[in-house]
Order: structure tokens, then sequence, then C-alpha cells
């Protein structure tokens, strides 16, 4: 089986948030699996060429875009013994930073994506490796499917491809304004309700929907939560009417890179059986962040995008209480500059018990999850998450709110104290979490309760191999869902 899997960041030639994790992490548990496996992305300014050498094999393409065309040339690269493609189009992607700048998103994101995804078609052409299937991800991505099916339908190469599209995040649809439909080079027919229109602008995430083979989301009680108008952000409809092709899939982590063992980062490594350990990266965390160490204070932590996703305001509102409970608490995030603003002052207000680092920053996001604690994820919707599993694995025990892939991979403690991995809460309120941020302390002030916790968290398994499994038969729903069109 060949597949081509095309998503606009993947881990470790760069990475924003989850997304980049899952199509750096998936294609390398299909390989093992014996998957014949390619990647493509843009070529973005942050690409280290020096760590990723470029293989120039004169891959000229041309896209058309309204009237005219725009050139790219096509670089191979490799990791972990996957080729990747590389888009290079330098006018697009050769920026700061990958969609938006502190102070909101480029402003011809539109074409930067369409651009991309007619170039991975080109890509197939040009390179000669014809996937059996097209694997999308995200808005980004999701016009792909879109041209298979017309700009691009009558190329015979192409058309026995079958698409697969992955949503990792409804919150983000890509919708543009619909001046903008002539960049697609497709007729205004398919500016409808059954097709690319949203309320009168065009939407790419939905074009992915309507037009792909097979879809998923990134965990089974997402893919059922976007059928709803609570979470379905205007999609719902569009979901429900092809809900017999959509699946979901949990994500898997990467135990190569995070796993307390053997984690390069961390300044002691611990596991299961040497869990002493852990507190030497406490106290190097609680060093980093210029907070006191006491054994009886657990730090409780976040790393995330500072986006209204992920609950930021439930955190904002319960510093006074969770600071008299006892905790200390550490943030590390980038995102909307009112967070940025906002968590810079708390920290002064909340000198010695609240460390806060507005920065993108890999090596202390590994040390953050060794030496905490706790983990809180009050999300208002999260699609998987991944943060918690990376915290399952370090014995740091996840405070989530039941939403998503935090619902399906967390069992509550305090409901099933034999099996329960973290602490669960369901209403979107300041009171639901700090009642459950209390249900945890309780439970830590109890060192052996809180041990055998720690431990059977650590011995949760998320690996790769059985999402990879799961995506495989996907594939395979795909290919035999497309002999019918
Ligand atoms: P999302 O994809 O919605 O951002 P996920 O939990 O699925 O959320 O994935 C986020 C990923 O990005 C995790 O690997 C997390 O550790 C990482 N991450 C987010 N913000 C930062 C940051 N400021 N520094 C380092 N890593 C970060």
């Amino acid at each position: 089986m060949k597949v081509l899997i095309a998503s606009p960041e993947v881990f470790p030639f760069i990475k924003t948030g989850g997304l980049a994790d899952v199509t750096g992490a998936l294609p390398k548990a299909l390989k093992r699996l014996g998957v014949d496996v390619r990647v493509i992305l843009p070529k973005h300014k942050g690409i280290d060429e020096q760590k990723f050498p470029l293989r120039y094999k004169n891959y000229k393409i041309s896209c058309p875009i309204s009237l005219g065309y725009v050139d790219a040339e096509i670089v191979e690269s490799e990791y972990d013994g996957i080729t990747t493609y590389l888009v290079e189009q330098d006018d697009y992607y050769n920026r700061d930073y990958l969609y938006s700048t502190p102070d909101g998103d480029y402003q011809d994101n539109a074409v930067r994506f369409i651009f991309f995804s007619k170039s991975i078609l080109e890509t197939i052409k040009i390179t000669g490796y014809i996937p059996d299937i097209l694997h999308c991800n995200d808005w980004e991505t999701a016009l792909a499917p879109v041209f298979l099916r017309t700009l691009y339908r009558d190329e015979p190469e192409l058309k026995d491809i079958a698409t697969l599209f992955t949503i990792h995040n409804l919150g983000y649809q890509g919708i543009f304004w619909h001046h903008d439909m002539h960049l697609l080079n497709i007729g205004w027919e398919y500016f409808t309700p059954d097709y690319l229109e949203f309320f009168g602008n065009i939407n790419f995430l939905k074009g992915g929907i309507v037009f792909s083979d097979i879809i998923n989301t990134v965990s089974k009680q997402y893919s059922q939560e976007i059928q709803t108008s609570e979470y379905g952000y205007g999609l719902d409809g569009v979901l429900r009417a092809r809900k017999n092709d959509l699946y979901g899939i949990i994500n898997g982590i990467d135990y190569e890179d995070w796993s307390p063992e053997k984690d390069n980062f961390l300044p002691a490594n611990y596991s299961i059986e040497k869990l002493e350990n852990k507190v030497v990266c406490k106290k190097a965390l609680l060093k980093e962040f210029g907070l006191p160490y006491n054994s009886e204070r657990p730090v409780i932590a976040t790393i995330s995008r500072l986006a209204d996703q992920k609950g930021f305001d439930l955190i904002a509102a319960a510093m006074d209480e969770m600071f008299s409970l006892g905790a200390q608490y550490i943030i590390l995030g980038t995102g909307d500059r009112k967070y940025h603003e906002l968590f810079t002052d708390l920290s002064k207000k909340y000198d010695g018990v609240f460390g806060v680092k507005i920065a993108y920053d890999n090596r202390l996001a590994h040390i953050i999850e060794a030496g905490a604690d706790m983990f809180l994820m009050p999300s208002r919707y999260e699609p998987c998450g991944l943060n918690q599993l990376y915290s399952l694995k370090y014995g740091t025990v996840p405070i989530v709110r039941g939403v998503g892939g935090l619902e399906d991979t967390i069992i509550d403690y305090t409901n099933n104290p034999k099996q329960g991995t973290g602490f669960k809460f369901y209403g979107y309120t300041k009171e639901e979490m700090l009642d459950t941020v209390k249900r945890a302390m309780t439970v830590y002030k109890d060192k052996t309760e809180w041990q055998s916790l720690v431990k059977r968290c650590m011995q949760e398994d998320f690996s790769w191999e059985r999402s990879a499994r799961e995506y495989i038969e996907l594939y395979n729903k795909a290919i035999a869902k497309h002999r019918t069109i």
C-alpha cells in the first residue's frame, strides 16, 4: 500500500502544535507495518537545512492560480527513512511564522494553501509516486481532495487515488471571502451550500469533508461531539450527512521522543522502578522558573498554545483559590497576545507560586512534563490532546475536562480509585475545575496512594502501533469506497 501524507507541519521538520507530532509519528509507525509512506509539506523558513539535507531533483512544478500560474520546486529530504517532499515557494512559505503572526493571520493564507493543495497533486505527477491513498490533514490541505474531483479529475495518473481527510481541530476551518473563488480555478457551481459555500464565504475544511472518500477525527468522542451544534462550529449538519464515513482514531505518541527513561532533556532519568529521580526533575524545573521547592506543595503545569480553546479564562479566574490551596503553578505557552499580557501580569502578582514562560520551548516542555506533579487541561474542547498522554508517561497526573480525547484517554480516580489515571470534570466552570484540583491535592497528601496512582499512569500505553493499524483499516475503506464512485 502506498500512502502520501500531506500536512502543513510535520515534526521533526517544523512544529507549532499537535498536528506536527501526529503527521511526523504516524508515517514512522505505518512504515514499521510495511506501508510505503511518503510525506509532503511546505518548505517553511524554520526548517533546518543542516539537519535535513535537501535533494534538488529538478522537480519543477507550475500550478494554475486564477488567470496565471505560480511556480515551485519540489525538494526531497527525509527523516527516519521517510521520503519527504518540501514545496519550495519562497513568496508563500519563506516566512517567520507558519500561519499567523501574534497580530493575526497572514492576509494571503487563502492563496498560500490553495497553492499548497494544488502542489500536492502536481508533486504526485512529477515524481511519479502515485499513492493508493492521499491522506490530507486539516484545512490547509483540505482542497486537495476537492481538486482531485474537479480541476484535476481528467488526469489519468490521479484518477485511482482514494482520499482520507483527518480533522485535527474543527475550530480552524480556513474560511475566506467569496472573492477568492477565482484562485481555486473551479467553477462557481461549487460555490453552493452542498459544496464549498458557508454563510456567504468559502470554507476549505468543508470542501475536505464533502469531497474526501473517508473522514476521521483524532478521537472517537470528538467524532461524535462535532456532529452536535455545541461542538460542530456550524459544520455539524455537513458532518452528520457524512456520518457513515466518519471515524475517530485516537493519536498515539512517540515514545522515542517522550519517555522519562531515556529523555535527554532531563537532568535525571527515571522509570516506574526508579521513581525517586522524578523529584530531581521537579527541583530543576522550579529552579528554571525561580520558584522555591517544597515537597508538600504539588506543582501543577500547563503547556499549550495560549488560545481560548484551552480554558485559560478558567485558569486565570481560579488562581487565587488554587494558590490558597497550596499549589504552585507553571505555564509554558505562546499564542494570543491578550494571554501573554494577562499571565505576565499575574506572575508578578503571584510571585513565588506562579511561573510563566511565554515561548515555544521544546526542551522546557520535556522538563515540565517530568518535573510537575499534575498537568492541568481544562479545555473547552479537545480533539485528542497530546499533553495528557505525555503526562501519563511521565507520571504527571492529568487533571482534565472530560471532552474529546481527554474523555477517551483519562479515567477519573475519584470514581474509580483502582483504575483511575487522573481527575476529570465536565462543566466548564471555575468551581468544577477547582473542586477537581482539590480532589487531586487531597490524594497528593497521601504519599503511598499518590505513588501508586503515578505508577498506574506510567503504565498506560498510547503507542502509535495500534492507531496506525486503525489508519490502515481506514485506508482500505477509502480505497473500497473510491472504487464505487
Ligand atoms: P494543539 O495541537 O491543540 O496545540 P495538542 O495537545 O494536541 O494541542 O498538542 C500540542 C503539542 O504542542 C504538544 O506536543 C505540546 O507539548 C506542544 N506545545 C504547545 N505549546 C508549546 C510550547 N509553548 N512549547 C513547547 N511545546 C509546546
